[in-house]
C-alpha cells in the first residue's frame, strides 16, 4: 500500500489567487473515508491521521478552473478567467 500523509498545512488551506484574469487550474480527488473514522468523528474523537492511498481513491475530476468553474478546454484556457476566488458579499 502506498500512502501519503496529508500535511497539516494543506488541510483547509487558503488558496492563492494567481491574479485577475488568470485561471486557477485544479484537479479534484475524492477519497473514501472509512466508517471507523466517521464513528470517531461523531463521538468527538480525533479521527487520527488521514492517509491518501490508492486503495481509497474513488475518482478524480478535472482539470477545471477553481475561479470560473469551467472545465478545461483549449478555448477556456486561451480566454481570460472571468471568475473570482470567493463570494464578494
Ligand atoms: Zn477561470
Amino acid at each position: 500500500m502506498t500512502s501519503t500523509p496529508v500535511p497539516q498545512s494543506k488541510i483547509n488551506a487558503t488558496l492563492a489567487d494567481p491574479g485577475k484574469g488568470e485561471h486557477l487550474w485544479v484537479i479534484l480527488a475524492m477519497y473514501k473515508v472509512g466508517d471507523d473514522t466517521i464513528r470517531r468523528m461523531n463521538s468527538g474523537e480525533d479521527p487520527g491521521p488521514t492517509l491518501l492511498d490508492h486503495e481509497n481513491l474513488l475518482t478524480t475530476e478535472g482539470a477545471g478552473c477553481f475561479k470560473c468553474e469551467q472545465p478545461y478546454s483549449k478555448f477556456i484556457a486561451h480566454r481570460k478567467c472571468t471568475g473570482s476566488m470567493g463570494d464578494p458579499s
